[in-house]
């Protein structure tokens, strides 16, 4: 019989914590689709020819082909069909900012909503891990005799090192952290993306045979001349963008400024949240976060749930240049953040001991678009007024840690600290020495670290084989 969509305009809904609930608590927000309701979400894919989902999609997952296999109530045959392009589904159904890739080509969002890709795509992740008997096993691959290492495990260097273990390669990954996981594990908070997910794909790589060594910064333990003298014959550096901008304000030192960097990992993983450790984090009544990215409404709505009574995201631009995920910021509303938009701070004012005790600012007006297409802001003279808070978050944007370039000068780096790269094979200007995702690109998204983690495998591999020698 022909295949009938269904019409229904909206996306079928999905299930969350009530916000006043869920604004004191680091629980799932989320709570995902139920088998029926993920069945009848797909049945509103036209099955369109022409596929503008996918080229939508930075790592060309095959969307209409997994939204048939769960119509036909096949999941473990739709997470098969992910898995083949995507190695974290469960991570990037949760965090990729679907509204911007695929899901803004969906035809169906012509008229109507957009088909709910990335709930689909979490939907059937999330059945394969609760269905461990029915979903496919992890074998180990033969080994090829090829050594490589990885620094960094964060999405680039997971990705890298599972396509390489999947070819045999024999793999290791430095990590700084006691943990391995990247921004998955110490920056985006649990209420988004829980830790036992992102774990379950971190064992899924050690069950493919990659070995991770935790507590490695490479640039001081070790160089990465030693690591090639020690019989590796590949690097791939996807170490992040770490290392926080702050405003250049007077009062920035004050006791109680953080940087989100700082105030998010000590949330996640040193576990502020959880009574039973004693992290030291600052519990603030009031809370001003400055900026307006993904970062800026996790240390709001972290802070909310450690306690705060009142917290303010205070952002430069207007609402339509807020550049966060849509529902992040719809979230964070109906959790009670309260917006204070066009607006900059000027000064962190503080008590005689030293302590955050306000924050000073200016209000600001957009000017026409500049080259750029970006209306840039001005301050309104006359403005300045006064906010009483006990602590200051920045989450103006990271750059990434000069520690590997400056302990490797063989790899070049641009002026931004950025990693430069050959764009087609990703090889950065040392031979053998490969990299990715934010250290390459600067603060950018998971999905786009993903995608530069699987090319630089596929280079490492072409290199290794001798069918390519850059
Ligand atoms: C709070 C927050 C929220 C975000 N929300 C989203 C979102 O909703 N959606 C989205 O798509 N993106 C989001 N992002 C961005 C996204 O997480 C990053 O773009 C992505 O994690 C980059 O991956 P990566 O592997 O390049 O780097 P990272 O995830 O930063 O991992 C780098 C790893 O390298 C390690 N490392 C660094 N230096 C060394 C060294 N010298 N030796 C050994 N190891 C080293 C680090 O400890 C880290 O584990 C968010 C970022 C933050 C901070
Ligand atoms: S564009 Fe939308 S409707 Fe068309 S195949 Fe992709 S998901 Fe289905």
């Amino acid at each position: 019989m022909a295949y009938k969509p269904n019409m229904q305009k909206t996306k079928t809904p999905v299930t969350e914590q009530e916000p006043a609930v869920r604004a004191r608590n680091f629980k799932e927000v989320c709570l995902g689709y139920t088998e029926a309701e993920a069945m009848n979400e797909a049945t509103r894919c036209l099955n369109c020819s022409t596929r503008p989902c996918v080229s939508g999609c930075p790592v060309s997952v095959r969307i209409p082909d997994f939204l048939a296999k769960i119509r036909e109530g096949d999941f473990i045959g739709a997470y098969a069909i992910i898995r083949g392009t995507n190695s974290l589904p469960a991570v990037s159904g949760r965090v990729c900012p679907q509204e911007r890739q695929c899901e803004s080509k969906c035809v169906r969002g012509k008229k109507d909503e957009p088909v709910a890709i990335g709930r689909l795509e979490r939907f059937c992740a999330d059945y394969a891990m609760n269905h461990p008997d029915e979903a496919p096993k992890t074998e180990k691959p033969a080994s090829n005799g090829h050594k490589v290492a990885v620094i960094g495990a964060g999405p680039a260097g997971l990705t890298c090192a599972g396509d390489l273990a999947k070819l045999g390669y024999e793999v290791t990954i430095f990590e700084a952290f006691h943990t391995a996981g990247g921004v998955l594990m110490y920056g985006i908070p649990e209420f988004r993306l829980p830790k036992a997910i992102v774990q379950h794909e971190i064992d899924g790589l050690k069950a493919l045979g990659v070995n991770i060594m935790t507590n490695m910064v490479i640039g001081r333990v070790l160089s990465i001349d030693e690591i090639m003298s020690d019989g590796y014959e590949a690097v791939f550096v996807g170490s992040g963008a770490g290392l926080p901008r702050f405003m250049g304000i007077e009062g920035e030192g004050l006791v109680g400024v953080y940087s989100a960097n700082e105030f998010l990992t000590r949330t996640n993983l040193m576990k502020a949240y959880l009574d039973e450790y004693d992290t030291p984090i600052k519990h603030g009544k009031v809370v001003a976060v400055v900026g307006g990215g993904n970062v800026a409404m996790d240390s709001a709505r972290s802070a909310m749930r450690l306690g705060a009574e009142k917290v303010y995201i205070i952002y430069r631009r207007s609402m339509e240049e807020l550049p966060a995920r849509k529902e992040e910021v719809h979230h964070a509303i109906e959790e009670g953040i309260e917006f204070m938009l066009l607006t900059n701070p000027v000064k962190v004012t503080g008590s005689e001991d030293g302590r955050v005790t306000g924050i000073k600012c200016v209000k600001m007006q957009l000017g026409e678009p500049d080259a750029s297409g970006r209306r840039s802001p001005s301050v309104i003279e006359g403005s300045e007024f006064d906010l009483d808070v006990d602590t200051v978050i920045m989450a103006l944007g990271t750059s990434p840690n000069p520690l590997i370039h400056r302990t490797a000068p063989d790899i070049e780096a641009d002026r931004r600290g950025c990693l430069i790269v050959n764009e087609e094979t990703n090889r950065t200007t040392k031979v053998g020495v490969y990299a990715g995702g934010d250290a390459v690109t600067g603060a950018a998204t998971v999905i786009l670290a993903m995608g530069a983690g699987k090319k630089a495998a596929a280079s490492i591999d072409d290199y290794l084989s001798g069918k390519n020698a850059d």
